[in-house]
């Protein structure tokens, strides 16, 4: 009974709880023991077994009175950069260590009103900065898939405890942040869907910030459909967020209507980059076949600016985040390091120095750099220009096309320890997410196919602002054509 519960969809979960073919404390049972048998997986770093059964059972007695709410039950992963009330929230990063909020941020408060059962933290980057999950100071998340030598492999990054813990199903969806392709790459990494919403969807409201004019929540699940039912839950209009929309909130399932007649998909002619594998290039064409095959039109687009995505997030993200770590002084929060007889900058010093791992070290000393008095006009300010111009690139394009289609990433899935030598490397798996991310657009990952090693492969929509829907609809038709099946071996359940 366990591993089936565990195989559902939420869609399958919350009409099998509605039909009463279990309960919500069985299926938040099932869950717990899959969490259990699957620690070797490091994907959680608190696991709050307990209020999960509290809450499973309040979800049951809603059930009961005929008053649960859209996600009665549904047990979910909490990547750990959501303060969560009550519950250890650390970014990963020792110098949150032992940190318990007070409060709950406003995106897993919300998916708490509408019933949802919550296993426990997620393992992630440190303050999400990482494509690979190897920055974590609580150790490396290994992605349920193995390479063809049975070798250990990343789970992308930042999100990497959350895409791993949906694929291995230990967790029927997860939230998610995206700063700059931290929902989508680990989403293709592991064989599931993840969609990161228009900036201002989603409250940042007690998200640990990181880049805070790029950071955005989102649903990470194995169906688009189970994509569009929590992210309906984690929108909305949030007064304590300056930048949150105050708009009303699609009900994202109803644009999942398989009709994709007469749309226009995108293909940017910038984004062939060098050095692309074969099998993804043949991924994207069989993307394009699929859309064509179900009434879609194709058309080429350009996005001029791409090639200046990445040095311009990769200036503008660490200047953000060099001003919004400087509130970890050993005084407010977590940890405090305090040398004999110290004086308080040498507290602030000793602090940073012990708490913070060395990808969070360099990000802050770059954006320190580039934001210093010398260098702003040089750096930050042009980088600033660039993003209005790649922002402008995509105004331009959706005059001609509906939504743009992409691969999510360079790669399948890699070894520990490939890239983690080498930053710039490292830093290149955004190239096709991060352009979405500056100009605040919503895209999404769906699982498109597997490579020559049975990794798989996703596919990437990016769509007009606000307009998640047709970016889910078109994921939908993909999802259906592609009708991806892998699923990892569960090597870790001995
Ligand atoms: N990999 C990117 C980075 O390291 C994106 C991270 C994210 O989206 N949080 O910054």
């Amino acid at each position: 009974m366990a591993t089936e519960l565990t195989d559902l969809t939420v869609a399958q979960m919350r009409d099998g709880l509605k039909a009463k073919s279990f309960s919500a404390v069985e299926l938040t049972q099932a869950h717990i023991s899959a969490v259990e048998a699957a620690r070797e997986l490091n994907a959680f770093i608190v696991e709050t077994p307990e209020l999960a059964l509290e809450q499973a059972k309040a979800a049951d007695a809603a059930i009961a009175a005929g008053n649960a709410g859209p996600l009665a039950g549904i047990p979910l992963g909490i990547k750990d950069l959501f303060a969560t009330k009550g519950v250890q929230t650390t970014a990963a990063s020792k110098i949150l260590e032992g940190f318990v909020p007070t409060y709950e941020s406003t995106v897993s408060g919300n998916l708490l009103r509408d019933g949802a059962v919550t296993l426990g933290k997620l393992n992630l980057d440190q303050f999400a900065m990482g494509s690979s999950n190897e920055t974590s100071a609580f150790g490396n998340v290994l992605n349920p898939y193995r390479g063809p030598n049975g070798e250990h492999l990343v789970p992308g990054g930042s999100s990497g405890g959350s895409s791993s813990a949906v694929a291995a199903r230990i967790v029927a969806a997860a939230t998610g942040t995206d700063t700059g392709g931290s929902i989508r790459q680990p989403a293709a990494f592991t064989g599931i869907s993840g969609i990161k919403p228009t900036y201002g969807r989603c409250s940042r409201w007690g998200v640990v910030a990181f880049a805070s004019s790029l950071d955005q929540a989102g649903p990470m699940a194995r169906t688009i459909e189970d994509c569009a039912i929590l992210l309906k839950s984690m929108c909305g209009f949030d007064p304590k967020d300056s930048t949150s929309l105050d708009l009303p909130v699609p009900d994202f399932e109803k644009a999942l209507t398989g009709d994709v007649r007469g749309l226009k998909i995108g293909i940017p002619k910038e984004y062939r980059v060098d050095g692309m594998p074969a099998e993804i290039e043949k991924l994207w064409q069989q993307g394009m076949d699929w859309l064509k095959a179900a009434g879609a039109e194709i058309v080429e687009i350009s996005l001029p600016h791409t090639k200046y995505a990445l040095p311009t997030y990769y200036i503008v993200a660490p200047a953000e985040a060099s001003s919004n770590l400087a509130r970890y002084d050993g005084v407010r929060y977590g940890q405090r390091v305090a040398p004999e007889n110290a004086s308080l900058i040498d507290m602030y010093e000793a602090t940073r120095a012990a708490g913070f791992g060395h990808e969070v070290k360099r990000r802050i000393m770059i954006g320190t750099y580039v934001l210093s008095a010398g260098y702003y006009d040089a750096y930050y300010v042009k980088a600033q220009r660039l993003r209005t111009l790649i922002a402008q690139d995509f105004e331009k394009a959706y005059q001609q096309c509906d939504v743009i289609l992409t691969p999510t990433a360079p790669s399948a899935a890699f070894a520990f320890g490939s890239k983690s030598d080498d930053p710039l490397a490292m830093y290149l798996n955004d190239v096709f997410t991060v352009p979405a991310s500056l100009a605040g657009l919503p895209a999404l990952s769906v699982p498109a196919g597997v490579d020559a090693d049975g990794l798989p492969l996703g596919l990437h929509l990016i769509g007009r602002k606000l307009d998640e829907e047709t970016v889910l609809k078109v994921g939908h038709v993909i999802e259906q054509a592609a009708q991806f099946s892998a699923k990892p071996e569960k090597w870790w359940v001995k």
